[in-house]
């Protein structure tokens, strides 16, 4: 069934001039692109964005990370596009990546590492509305 799901390209990625790869990727692995978008995370979008991790260790430096340069967003649609990228991004945990996987190549550490996806069907739509709906920039 098609799905969407939504794939940000974060700050280091991005200062990195790595969207064009991590784009490539993704036209490799059959995603269609619905809609694409930059801008810059502010604390309150980010706060919103990863409202479930608050309270965690790391959500200061998240945050200050989410805003530290711009963000890419991209809405992909495919057949099990939730799980399938979450395949081709790799783990959150860098000794579970999988070499080849975006995270293995761009990520240069547990919070700073290239990219996110949508964790479910549910997530997806909260964050595409989130960053496509609530945002006019
Ligand atoms: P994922 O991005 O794979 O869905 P999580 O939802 O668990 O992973 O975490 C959200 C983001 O928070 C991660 O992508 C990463 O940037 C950061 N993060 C997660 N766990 C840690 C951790 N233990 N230490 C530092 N940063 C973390
Ligand atoms: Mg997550």
């Amino acid at each position: 069934m098609k799905e969407q799901s939504l794939l940000l390209i974060k700050p280091n990625a991005v200062r990195n001039k790595h969207i064009g790869h991590i784009v490539t990727i993704l036209e490799e692995n059959d995603f269609h692109f619905c809609a694409l978008k930059i801008f810059r995370f502010d604390r309150q979008l980010g706060e919103l964005f990863y409202a479930e991790h608050k309270g965690r260790a790391f959500f200061e430096n998240l945050l200050s990370f989410m805003i530290s340069d711009d963000t890419v967003a991209i809405i992909v649609e495919k057949d099990n596009a939730v799980q399938e990228l979450r395949e081709i991004i790799g783990d959150v945990d860098p000794e579970k990546r999988k070499p080849g996987t975006i995270r293995a190549l761009y990520a240069e550490g547990i919070t700073e590492n290239a990219v996110h996806a949508s964790d479910s069907i549910t997530s997806a739509i909260r964050e595409i509305g989130i960053i496509f709906d609530k945002q006019t920039n």
